[in-house]
């Protein structure tokens, strides 16, 4: 078709309905699918666990959007996580960002530790750091980036790391969550895989939860399609319709709230009582030249932290009336939250914890002047 996120997400996947020429495709409910004779089922659908004509449109979608050539949907992003960690065998070993999601984290070293999978956490900015762990213990298996990380908003050099990562034989995934196919296309810069909560910006109306993967290896894809159906934590058909929906609108809706970040993250940084701002888009931050060389756009997550520090901070995040006090993040409507005391704390204690006072921003798609009002109001709180 084209390779164009602006098209790409309006179409790919959403051709009309071709029973009833429905331009906003039909959800297929059904559970099975009568079938032309034993053995023989119509277009390859037989139980709704294995496949299903709106999920399979919704992989096609993700596919496309991500330049591969498989796609996968799943219940939750952990559930597409999940589904990626059966890639791994006991005794193998996974690098992770020391970043990352913190349910990510929770997943590799809570449940996956048990069953003979150690997880070490890298600062994957650091390309020395992880030469360094690539060359001690156990081979690594898999690399598990996630940039822009949560919620420090770190940067991780793609193809640096997949260069260290081919040199090693370990495959790598890029949680590409934060950024989209619209800001960043991993793939295309050697990723093997890409993860998605959905539940994020691709859907971006906080009304589902859902995960997806995409990847252009088909001996990958294959494994990743036997779990999906021996696993089973498959999506409903209308939560697929809901993701194909909202990413219908993706590619305005990234540069609105993106555009709306970077007004907040220079307004922050003209703070007298705002001691840090987390925002690589910002020209005094490290990583910059990062953001040219791998991202069309810095992204609309947002951290700082408060002179006042953590008693502070909780104030402020309980007096805004425009940004509401949720977990959860990438949806029209901007968020406030405390990392540390909510999405975070499952990471006290290990090599991810978070600054007790860090205020994480998603930025939505709300006239930025109101958005500005709303923080300096809740700044006098
Ligand atoms: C929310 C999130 C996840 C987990 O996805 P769920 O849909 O909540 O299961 C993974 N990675 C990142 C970066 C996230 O923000």
């Amino acid at each position: 078709m084209t390779d164009r996120i602006e098209t790409l997400a309006v179409h790919a996947g959403a051709e009309p309905d071709e029973l009833s020429g429905g331009v906003s495709p039909a959800i297929q409910m059904s559970s099975t699918f009568k079938q032309d004779g034993v053995g023989k089922p119509r277009d390859g659908y037989e139980y709704g666990r294995s496949d299903n004509p709106t999920r399979r449109r919704l992989e096609a979608a993700i596919a496309a959007l991500e330049g591969g050539t498989h796609g996968f949907a799943y219940a939750s992003g952990l559930a597409a996580t999940q589904n990626l960690l059966y890639l791994l065998d006991p005794g193998d070993r996974l690098l992770m960002s020391d970043d990352a999601y913190g349910g990510t984290w929770r997943l590799a070293d809570k449940v996956w530790a048990r069953y003979g999978v150690q997880t070490d956490a890298v600062d994957l900015r650091d390309l020395d750091a992880l030469a360094a762990a690539l060359a001690s213990g156990p081979p690594a298996r898999m690399i598990w980036i996630e940039t822009p990380t949560n919620p420090l908003l770190k940067l991780v050099d793609i193809s640096a790391v997949v260069r260290l990562a081919a040199n090693a034989g370990a495959l790598t995934v890029v949680d590409n969550t934060f950024a989209t196919p619209y800001l960043q296309r991993p793939l295309g810069l050697g990723a093997d895989v890409v993860m998605h909560s959905a539940t994020k910006y691709l859907a971006g109306h906080s009304d589902v939860i859902s995960g997806l993967l995409a990847t252009r290896h088909p001996d990958v894809a294959e494994r990743l399609r036997f779990h999906q159906n021996a696993a089973g934590a498959v999506p409903s058909p209308f939560d697929c319709w809901l993701v194909m929906r909202g990413m219908r609108t993706l590619a305005i809706r990234m540069e609105r709230a993106s555009q709306n970040a970077a007004h907040i993250a220079e307004w922050l940084t003209g703070r007298p009582d705002v001691t840090r701002v987390y925002y690589p888009g910002l020209a005094d931050n490290p990583q910059h030249e990062l953001v040219e060389l791998q991202m069309r756009l810095p992204g609309a997550m947002v951290s700082f932290e408060l002179a006042g520090g953590e008693a502070k901070a909780r104030k402020v995040a309980e007096a805004t009336r425009l940004f509401t006090l949720a977990e959860s993040l990438g949806a029209v409507e901007s968020l406030i939250e405390l990392p540390a005391a909510m999405t975070h704390a499952s990471v006290a204690g290990s090599p991810l914890e978070v600054p007790a006072g860090l205020v994480r921003l998603s930025v939505g798609i709300e006239a930025v002047e109101d958005l500005v009002a709303d923080l300096e109001h809740a700044f006098r709180a």
